[in-house]
């Protein structure tokens, strides 16, 4: 037995390390609590989980564009399309159940009972109309310069504007100070930031604008996921002359995937002071109580129910596998999730889970994660929709069918709108809100605990994503073995 018992630790090294890493950061950081510390001291003893964010983050771009090029090159046109058409389907059926859920739980729960105030709207508020949020979405798939796009987001049109002005017009300042290192780094819906930040110190007389840890740079990762399955696509098309750049880019993915396995042993030293320095960070709970504190139980029920049943249900129907031994190989990617709160920065985690620990194919990985972690966004989804509602409810404010409809579709484009960065969803939430008509200053009734909900719908999106590869590995198997089959024979004839 002590053999085993060596096996067991050995093979499950990492997960025990993470676990063990989040359990002592819990307990370190309510044991510092009590001192009170300044917010500087706060971000200098966190700053080890903010390097695990850089290195993560780090390996993003050359990971997305390497996986998915390589990913789309060693299919075959008619295999990547119908893998494509079961990921696009799986996507916004899982996204679709999510807002349902999100939308459900918020009307039979009713957290924002009790409040005394109607809305009251004077003149004529400015609606980001849904079509404008689709275009910018559309818009970002096609950026103009690509070597921009790896560092900032394509600059929006019209949904940013606004935003930018409701942020500035927000009498409550700590909605401001929250907001404007985010909309720094959510540059995806935020046009002109450095203009927007350089008013808004005016304004404010913000004595320094102090990054939060674990932004991440802007990168345009929808426009470069576009680009790269295009680009893969070409170059499996091109037969002989495609295989040098083939060959390159599949070298950068091992490559990188090498460095993965390096920085994963730092990982439970940085989730460790990530997940402390932010408990440390954390206002006095006092402000859980009523409203809020309804809301955010329903938001976390909400996210259970999608992530503990119907995700695990929906992978057993379609792959009559057990979904528990998919989701323990998983672990330690979740758990990243919840320390990192990005789903872009945990990516590399995801691909190492999903390739070493539960056995994907590698073509069904390269191609759906990235696309994934872009793009579908359960987690986030569920929560906007939910949030909308709430801030109706608090206002008294009566939401008739269409415009429930209205906030599930755009809910829907704003979490795919969202980049996998921490907060994201915060922001992209004014497209909602604005599409009925609800006051945006009102995101400040949220914040105070955003950052605990983005964890767990940040968790929640990689369990999707994942999921999905499983169910998009399965549902193209014949494909894939029909490839293996061609391959062998080429093989033997040469
Ligand atoms: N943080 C989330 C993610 O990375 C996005 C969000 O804010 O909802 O998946």
């Amino acid at each position: 037995t002590r053999e085993r018992i060596k096996n067991f630790l050995r093979r499950n090294a990492f997960v025990i390390l993470t676990i063990t890493a989040v359990v002592l950061g819990i307990a370190l950081a309510f044991a510092l609590r009590p001192y009170k510390m300044t917010f500087r001291q706060i971000k200098y003893f966190s700053f080890p989980g903010e390097l695990l964010m850089r290195m993560l983050q780090m390996l993003v771009l050359p990971l997305i564009v390497s996986s998915l090029v390589t990913g789309m090159a060693s299919l075959d046109g008619k295999a990547s399309g119908k893998m494509g058409v079961r990921a696009v389907l799986y996507y916004m059926l899982t996204t679709i159940i999510a807002v349902f859920i999100g939308i459900f739980m918020v009307i039979i729960i009713h957290p924002g009972k009790g409040s005394k105030d109607k809305l009251h709207r004077e003149g004529k508020i400015e609606q980001v109309h849904t079509t404008d949020a689709f275009m910018d979405l559309i818009r970002n798939m096609f950026p103009p310069n690509l070597v921009e796009a790896c560092f900032r987001q394509y600059k929006t049109q019209y949904s940013t504007r606004v935003v930018t002005r409701t942020v500035l017009h927000s009498p409550n300042s700590t909605a401001t100070s929250m907001l404007a290192p985010l909309l720094e780094n959510t540059t995806g819906i935020l046009h002109n930031v450095t203009q927007a930040l350089g008013s808004l110190q005016e304004v404010l007389n913000f004595e320094e604008i102090i990054p939060v840890p674990g932004s991440v740079n802007g990168l345009n990762a929808l426009g470069l996921v576009v680009f790269s399955m295009c680009f893969g696509l070409v170059i499996g098309s091109m037969k002989q002359k495609g295989r040098p750049l083939q060959e390159f880019f599949n070298s950068l993915n091992e490559a990188i995937l090498r460095l993965v396995s390096i920085i994963i042993w730092y990982a439970p030293v940085g989730i460790l002071f990530l997940i402390a320095g932010k408990i440390l960070e954390m206002e006095d709970l006092a402000v859980m109580g009523g409203q809020l504190g309804m809301y955010t139980l329903t938001v976390i029920v909400g996210l259970l129910i999608h992530a503990l049943c119907v995700l695990p249900l929906l992978y057993f129907i379609i792959t009559h596998k057990n979904p528990w031994i998919f989701m323990a190989g998983l672990l330690q990617a979740l758990i990243t999730a919840l320390g990192t709160s990005s789903s872009s920065a945990t990516l590399p985690i995801t691909f190492r889970c999903l390739e070493e620990n539960i056995g994907v194919d590698k073509r069904v990985t390269r191609f759906v994660l990235p696309v994934g972690a872009t793009i579908n966004m359960d987690g986030t989804a569920l929560y906007e929709a939910l949030a909308a509602i709430f801030i109706a409810q608090v206002n008294n404010y009566e939401l008739d069918f269409g415009q429930i409809i209205t906030i599930s579709i755009t809910a829907t484009a704003a979490s795919i709108g969202a980049a996998g960065i921490p907060q994201a969803g915060l922001v992209t939430m004014m497209i909602v809100l604005t599409s009925v008509g609800l006051p945006t200053e009102d995101i400040t009734l949220i914040i105070a605990v955003d950052w605990f909900l983005d964890r767990l719908r940040t968790t929640t999106n990689v369990l999707g994503d994942s999921l999905g590869a499983g169910i998009v590995e399965h549902l193209s198997r014949h494909e894939l073995e029909a490839q293996d089959a061609e391959l062998e024979n080429s093989v033997i004839e040469e």
